[in-house]
């Protein structure tokens, strides 16, 4: 490839990945594998793709260690959720370049930080860059789905693979001002899914006689609104009292004291912090009686419910009961995903937040704890792998960023695909040095 910098070398790359429909369900991640390989094995650099059915394959790079040293793995999915182009002011597929910004599904999540990623390790191997660990990089398939194609598969299957100390993945990198200094956002840890559902017994009877049936709707009914008014006690953890500290400077307030701090720094401090205090729960899905004229004698009430990480279910539950009072129900966890963190005080920590100083005067890396679930789990209980979602933003406001992921008119600007590589490069230098 005859490219004149790597700013136009990772738009390019990005464009061809973005023009490969991978949006997931069917994925057809293989196609961007491929891409992928022959794109790196022209700068040398050894690539491997493994499938456990031959159209979604996940492709893993390496440069090889000289000396055993610790292994950085840069992380990311190739597939993406789907787009509706009716919604698109341009096709979604189209990787179309305007005013240096790229267009199309993917370009923020995330193959934009594919891109990056990929030209981050070329160039090194270009250069001639001998790390002490391997340099690896994944681009996995199935991670917006996650029906076992992906990462998870991988370090199920073949562990050797992509097996690290460290590692860089999506999550966040945005820019945010608080009490007029900047700070990059760096994930170090993610909130557990956790879904439970209620489920109300009554007794069925006609609707026109309802004074002869138990209604069990109307018995959740009363549940549900407990549910709204729950207010689980606040606590700090390690990455919000950092976060605090931070950005106050030094002073962190009692646990019950954060929010209203936060009210009078910035609507953005109080979103960024709320769901990061407790758990929360939402009551999303109530399915009950299937014919108008049958009052019914079941009603089953699905609550979204996220955990601290570290917070387990059995945790959770004395809460919840506490919050629906003495009533008559039945709770049933659904599942269990996520909710892993890494610790703050790591070589990759000093990488990242040495980054950041050198790209913005006066700014700071700060942790966050994410609410959504990202494939860093999956590396953080297979190996204790060090997992940070870091991928620098610092030209698109992330409020637009926040608004255009999954959604329309999803668009990168070249400045941070940009930053991206001369992070993700300076990463690899720093963890590589041994
Ligand atoms: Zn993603």
């Amino acid at each position: 490839m005859a490219v004149a910098s790597l700013r136009e070398e990772v738009t390019e790359l990005l464009q061809s990945l973005i023009r490969l429909d991978t949006v997931n369900p069917p994925g057809n991640e293989t196609a961007a594998a491929e891409l992928l390989r022959d794109y790196l094995e022209e700068s040398g650099v050894a690539c491997e793709l493994y499938a456990r059915v031959p159209e979604r394959a996940n492709l893993v790079a390496r440069i090889p260690g000289t000396s055993g040293g610790p292994r950085l793995l840069l992380l990311a999915h190739t597939d993406t959720v789907l787009a509706d182009a009716s919604e698109w002011q341009v096709d979604p597929w189209s990787g179309e370049l305007v005013d240096d910004v790229v267009w199309g599904r993917g370009a923020l999540d995330m193959k934009g930080q594919v891109a990056a990623s990929a030209v981050a390790i070329a160039s090194l191997a270009r250069e001639g860059h001998r790390p002490a660990g391997d340099l690896i990089f994944a681009a996995c398939a199935d991670e917006e789905v996650g029906a076992g194609y992906g990462l998870s598969w991988l370090c199920q299957a073949h562990p050797e693979a992509v097996r690290a100390e460290y590692s860089l993945n999506e999550g966040a990198g945005e820019r945010v001002e608080l009490l007029g200094r900047a700070f990059y956002l760096c994930a170090t840890a993610e909130k557990m899914s956790s879904p439970f559902r209620l489920l109300v017994h009554g007794r069925s009877g006609h609707a026109s006689q309802p004074g002869i049936a138990d209604n069990a709707l109307v018995k959740a009914a009363r549940l549900v609104e407990r549910l709204d008014g729950m207010r689980p006690e606040p606590r700090l953890e390690p990455e919000v009292e950092e976060l605090i500290r931070l950005v106050t400077g030094g002073d962190v307030p009692p646990a019950d004291q954060v929010l209203p701090l936060a009210r009078s720094v910035h609507p953005l401090a109080v979103e960024l912090l709320e769901p990061l205090l407790s758990m929360t729960v939402s009551p999303t899905m109530i399915e009950a009686s299937r014919k108008r004229n049958v009052v019914p004698a079941l009603c089953t009430v699905t609550c979204d419910c996220r955990l601290l990480p570290g917070q387990t279910q059995a945790d959770a539950e004395p809460v919840i009961r506490a919050a629906l009072g003495d009533a008559d129900y039945g709770l049933e966890w659904v599942e269990a995903q996520g909710g892993t963190r890494s610790p703050l005080r790591t070589p990759l920590w000093d990488a990242v937040a040495e980054f950041v100083r050198e790209a913005e005067p006066g700014a700071a890396a700060a942790p966050i704890c994410v609410a959504g679930f990202t494939d860093s789990h999956w590396v953080r209980e297979a190996f204790g792998t060090v997992a940070y979602g870091f991928f620098p933003a610092r030209t698109m406001d992330p409020e637009e960023s926040a608004r255009l992921i999954h959604s329309a008119n999803e668009r990168v600007p070249v400045d941070d695909l940009e930053l991206g590589v001369e992070f993700l490069r300076h990463a690899a230098r720093r963890i590589g040095a041994g």
